[in-house]
């Protein structure tokens, strides 16, 4: 590792202030789990994007959920979901009221209350899970969403981000030309730290000869073709939408709902959820976390009011995935430093 990190201070002695991006909240935790940031030259500034599912999932499919189970209707989801704060309650707000909402750990889990509502939520990697369940005839409300385009959205809103560490495991699905449409330098990551202080010197050196290509630095993993029957079974049974992200707003063709309009709980019950109220929490800066404008310790609220015991956002929420959380984690001022 020493080397590479000779090697980074190298490329960076020739380039300007430079801002990169990691999307992926597995590559944060790593980041953050071994001060991957205090190795770095001051001119290189690594920044957390829209990579943690759980964060980038719109106040309003909280609340959509929340209130079909208020209503009754049974929800079955992961559990970091149901400490997401909604607008009026969390789901665990409700599940506490008396909602019937069952925390699952796989899709399989799910099956067991084929008479539930799946709320399903992640990228790329867990999309297949979902479309397991959407050919069993189980209902899903999805907030399933896609990479790359909103590291397109960013780039072209934020001309300061020159590269990108591309999530490894989403990549493992989709393999590795959908990257190349991104016109930005990229390279796809492996998750232990000496494997991500090697991708980020190549992004270096990507974005010090101005290339836009995609490396693929963990072909251990990661084929050009990516996981076929993964990709079939996603197409069979979701269908692109535009899609709202917290802190981005709507993506053309950036998430998935299901192609069974019967099997779509928005289309389903799209009554029960026509009068829904959302409102995000005005205090909560995770839009600008997600974006990479600031860093989690500049919320005045991180590690005073929202903690992850008692998360006011949804960037405090997962621990593993999640900016907030995994700051939170690591940092000196999260333990009163
Ligand atoms: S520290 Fe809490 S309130 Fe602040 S941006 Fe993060 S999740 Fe939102």
């Amino acid at each position: 590792m020493n080397e590479f990190i000779r090697k980074i201070k190298d490329v960076a002695s020739s380039l300007p202030e430079t801002k990169i991006m990691e999307v992926c909240g597995g590559h944060t935790h790593t980041i953050m789990k071994y001060g991957i940031h205090d190795i770095l030259p001051d001119n290189i500034k690594l920044v957390a994007g829209p990579g943690c599912p759980v964060c980038v999932t719109a106040q309003k499919d909280i609340d959509n959920v929340v209130e079909l189970a208020r209503q009754g209707i049974g929800i079955t989801t992961y559990g970091d979901m149901l400490h997401v704060p909604g607008t009026e309650m969390s789901l665990d707000d409700a599940r506490s009221l008396g909602a019937d909402i069952k925390m699952v750990l796989s899709a399989e889990e799910a099956l067991r209350y084929p008479k539930h509502v799946f709320f399903g939520i992640g990228f790329e990697t867990t999309t297949p899970m979902t479309a397991f369940l959407l050919k069993r005839g189980i209902r899903v409300y999805s907030t399933h969403k896609v990479m790359p385009p909103p590291m397109k959205f960013l780039v072209e809103s934020d001309s300061a981000i020159r590269g990108f560490i591309d999530p490894g495991h989403v990549a493992t699905i989709t393999g590795i030309d959908i990257w190349n449409s991104l016109r930005v330098p990229q390279v796809i990551c492996g998750f232990k730290p000496d494997q991500m202080v090697r991708s980020i010197y190549k992004l270096l050196e990507l974005i010090r000869d101005d290339d836009p290509s995609v490396v693929n630095d963990y072909p251990e993993v990661v084929r050009p073709e990516g996981n076929v029957k993964a990709k079939a079974l996603m197409s069979e049974t979701l269908r692109p939408i535009d899609s709202e992200w917290r802190g981005l707003g709507v993506i053309s063709d950036s998430g998935l709902d299901p192609v069974d309009k019967e099997l779509d709980a928005k289309v389903v019950y799209s009554d029960l959820l026509k009068d829904v109220k959302s409102k995000e929490n005005p205090a909560c800066r995770c839009g600008e976390v997600i974006k990479g404008l600031i860093e989690p310790y500049e919320c005045p609220l991180f590690a005073t009011v929202c903690t992850p015991e008692k998360p006011q956002g949804a960037c405090m929420v997962s621990r593993n995935e999640g900016a907030c959380a995994i700051y939170y984690q690591f940092s000196e001022r999260s333990k009163g430093a």
